[in-house]
């Protein structure tokens, strides 16, 4: 038996990051960056004003208060989207809006609370005076040319993740595409004499390929597009031919077959098709899984993760295994999910030394986690997985995890955050 680390490790070092591609920004989220984007211009492009107010000199207002305020005289407005012509002098101001470009000459900006201008929305103040309450360091309430993104600096580096944040900076520096890592395709195919596709009439002695679903549903969470071909039979040549269909992707999934009592044809075939290793490996579920690579027409090596048919072995070794392969794939270098450490609120036996990943529901009550077991732990419960939003780490030298013991929690989903 191999450890998780020792089977992870041996997946990863062969999954390589894949291409990029240019494409609309937006299309780009959840994507890694594979450029560095400098900003090609001042933002703000002009020092502009942070408030509605008046443009002043700092000096002219020097010594104002509510008690003795300064009288300037209003020479013009200053609307968001011009370049104001007007030029200040000092004892003078130019009404401003937010986001309009500092007229030349000022160098703060009075918010209208600080004046005596009672209706911010009253239709001019031209030709007028203005009565000014507060005196103000220079600059203030003014945002700087450049304070946000220099010109020449680097924005945001080649290897970050594009979130909203990242889309929103690079739609600021007028990049209507990017150029990101692509998503790897990621083809499923289940095995099995039994497993019906879902919209056929369930028959005696059948049961429905959940596998597929479950599996291709995690690869579009964690960012891959998932490829379906369908069931493969447990005999030879179909299944051969299936893997050499589900050969057209950038990594192939298969579910079932995998097992020590299956029937052996399954791995057979993926030991004739490809450069395939079985092991078992030090987890529970999903002790025994299949990895390798097969080689397709185009000379290229596609890597197979062969998890264990059982839906939720196959879901946790997924979970493990696939995900962070997936994340390789896609340039991300954070590949583990956040963890919590929770308290058990309930016992969890662990008789055979492997790393047992138990579903579990966590709350908060306090400062503090808890964690719940979601009833039998079966393989072939799915439900467990459907109620749990985490798994908990038993570690393999744990023989049993006591109520009130901490445990180390995997989150599924965290507060509104879903899978
Ligand atoms: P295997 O790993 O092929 O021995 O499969 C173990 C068990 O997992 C089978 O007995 C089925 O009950 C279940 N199973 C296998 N494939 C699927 C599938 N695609 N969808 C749902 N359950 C499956
Ligand atoms: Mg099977």
């Amino acid at each position: 038996m191999i450890s998780v680390e020792d089977a992870l490790n041996r997946i990863l070092d062969f999954i390589e990051v894949l291409e990029t591609e240019e494409k609309p920004l937006l299309d780009c989220l959840g994507q890694v960056l594979a450029e560095d984007v400098c900003a090609p211009f001042d933002v703000p492009p002009q020092d502009n004003s942070a408030m509605d107010g008046y443009a002043v000199q700092a000096e002219s207002i020097a010594g104002a208060s509510p008690e003795h305020p300064t009288i300037l005289r209003v020479i013009g407005e200053a609307a968001a989207g011009h370049i104001s012509q007007l030029r200040l002098e000092p004892g003078t101001a130019v009404r401003i809006m937010t986001g309009a470009s500092l007229p030349r000459g000022a160098d703060t900006v009075v918010p209208f609370e600080d004046t005596d201008e009672v209706d911010p929305n009253r239709v001019s103040a031209m030709g007028s005076e203005i009565a000014i309450r507060v005196s103000l360091a220079r600059g203030s309430n003014v945002r700087r040319k450049g304070e946000d993104m220099a010109r020449g600096e680097l924005v945001v580096e080649c290897g970050r993740l594009l979130r909203p944040a990242e889309i929103g900076a690079l739609a600021t520096l007028g990049k209507p595409k990017a150029r990101v890592i692509r998503r790897p395709v990621v083809g499923i195919l289940a095995t099995g004499d039994e497993v019906l596709e879902i919209d056929q009439p369930l028959l005696p002695g059948k049961i429905y390929n959940s596998n597929s679903y479950s599996l291709a549903a995690q690869a579009i969470a964690c960012g891959g597009i998932p490829k379906l071909f369908g069931v493969a039979p447990d005999n030879r040549e179909q299944l051969s031919q299936a893997v050499r269909c589900g050969l057209d992707c950038d990594m192939l999934i298969t579910s079932g077959g995998v097992s020590l009592g299956d029937y052996d044809v399954v791995k057979q075939v993926l030991a004739a098709e490809g450069d395939v290793s079985f092991w078992t490996v030090r987890i529970k579920p999903g002790k025994p899984l299949a990895f390798g690579t097969f080689r397709r027409g185009d000379g290229k090596r596609i890597p197979h993760l062969g998890l264990p048919g059982n839906p939720v072995s196959s879901m946790v070794t997924f979970e493990v295994f696939a995900r962070p392969a997936i994340f390789k794939m896609m340039g991300r270098t954070d590949l583990a999910r956040p963890t919590v450490r929770a308290i058990m609120e309930d016992a969890v036996k662990n008789r055979d030394g492997r790393r047992v990943f138990a579903r579990v529901v966590v709350s908060q009550r306090g400062d503090t986690y808890y964690a719940r077991v979601t009833g039998a732990q079966g393989s072939g419960i799915l439900t467990s997985m459907v109620k749990a939003n985490g798994l908990a780490i038993i570690p393999e030298a744990a023989e049993e995890v006591k109520p009130g013991e901490p445990v180390e929690v995997v989150m599924l989903n965290w507060g509104n955050v879903q899978y």
